[in-house]
């Protein structure tokens, strides 16, 4: 359903129209949130519908007869995982398979809605800054979307990933610095040409396509999860699956339970984890970030005030693991549960490890990500 309109993030009595292009909120800079006129939504009506992460229409930006651009995103398995639960003493213990999205990895669920809202909204070509995957995934809405794309990269991405946009079509510019850096060049890039800039939480969109993975986990585990361990960079889906659950329980489907939400980053940049800890309401830049969790790769951006508040809302927490027991979690992952995880959602098994040592009590069920897939990165490791 079309959206009724957009709402400010940090002053709800900021709107604007969602029937024109939006970037963040002209008086604060605050990202916007996507808001719906839709009331209840029987359970049933959504059932009968096939399984992809369309099917929540009422609930996702795209007119009743309108076909958005789509590759086949999400509506990805939950995997049970029998035998890290054991080790793990936990009951019921899922990791959200994300690598099986178009392009292997989660991006593509908020690219496929960012853009068939630019499309719609008329941008005839997009930009973005990437970690990696998000352009990887933008390269090919682009291309499905007959747009042309511009994707800023960090110079040391994996070549693998920079391949990838290439060979959607995408033209990649390699930047000397860091994720930041390269959406800044991007943002000028967009002012100077007319591209639409689809950076993390720049445009209201991206958030609505990541926030279908609460309510796919709602539907198959028939409730809440107790614990939700997220990689976290930009901060992305933790926020979206937090605004979801606000909505599911809004349309009649779940009450005012919430599952703990955890953010993991990595030891060498983790401004949400500091900021956690030192009970701040936003985070600092991180200097010299560095960290083979590309994803993660993230040492600022203005998603930090909305994830913190999800990660204290929900009584979870923050915590930072290396990229060696990242990696070593990944290959758990994968040789003793048969999942393509990539190092960030290694990450996840990583901190589960961590919680469990220190004997901290976990709401179950636990669901992990798998953000992505290990072959982008087989490089690296
Ligand atoms: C982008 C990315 C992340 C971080 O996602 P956010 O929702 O922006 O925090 C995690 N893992 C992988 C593999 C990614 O590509």
């Amino acid at each position: 359903m079309l959206p009724s309109h957009l709402e400010c993030s940090r002053d709800a009595e900021h709107r604007a129209r969602a029937d024109e292009v939006a970037t963040v909120c002209p008086h604060d800079g605050g990202p916007w949130l996507v808001r719906y006129a839709a009331e209840a939504l029987p359970r049933e009506n959504v059932a009968a519908r096939p399984w992809t992460m369309w099917r929540y229409r009422e609930m996702v930006p795209v007119g009743d007869d309108e076909e958005p651009v789509s590759l086949g995103e999400g509506a990805t398995p939950l995997m049970d995982l029998r035998r890290l639960a054991r080790e793990l003493r936990v009951e019921r213990l899922y990791v959200k398979d994300e690598s099986q999205n178009p392009t292997l990895s989660f991006k593509a669920r908020g690219m496929s809605v960012a853009v068939t809202v630019a499309k719609r909204l008329g941008a005839t070509s997009l930009a973005a800054p990437s970690a990696g995957n998000a352009g990887g995934a933008l390269a090919a809405y682009g291309a499905r979307a007959g747009l042309p794309v511009r994707v800023y990269v960090p110079r040391d991405t994996p070549p693998l990933l920079i391949r990838e946009m290439r060979g959607y079509g995408a033209e990649p510019i390699l930047v000397d610095g860091l994720i930041d850096d390269a959406g800044r060049l991007a943002a000028e890039y967009a002012r100077e040409s007319g591209a639409f800039n689809v950076a993390t939480f720049r445009e209201p969109y991206r958030v609505e396509g990541k926030k279908t993975m609460a309510y796919e986990l709602v539907e198959q585990l028939g409730g809440v999860p107790g614990t939700i361990v997220y990689p976290t960079g930009g901060g992305t889906g933790l926020v979206a699956m937090w605004k979801a659950f606000g909505e599911l329980q809004r349309i009649g489907w779940i009450g005012d339970e919430r599952p703990a939400m955890i953010a993991v980053q990595a030891e060498g940049c983790a401004p949400i984890v500091e900021a956690f800890a030192r009970g701040e309401a936003s985070a600092t830049r991180i200097a010299n970030a560095s960290t083979l969790m590309w994803g993660l790769r993230v040492p600022g951006g203005i998603g930090d005030r909305l994830s913190l508040r999800a990660v204290r809302e929900s009584r979870g927490t923050a915590l930072a693991v290396g990229d060696e027991a990242a990696e070593a979690a990944a290959r758990d992952l994968r040789r003793r549960e048969g999942i393509d995880a990539t190092v960030e959602g290694g990450a996840t098994l990583a901190a589960l490890r961590i919680l469990s040592a220190r004997g901290a009590a976990l709401a179950e069920p636990v669901v992990l990500f798998n953000t992505g897939s290990s072959l982008k990165y087989a490089q690296c490791f």
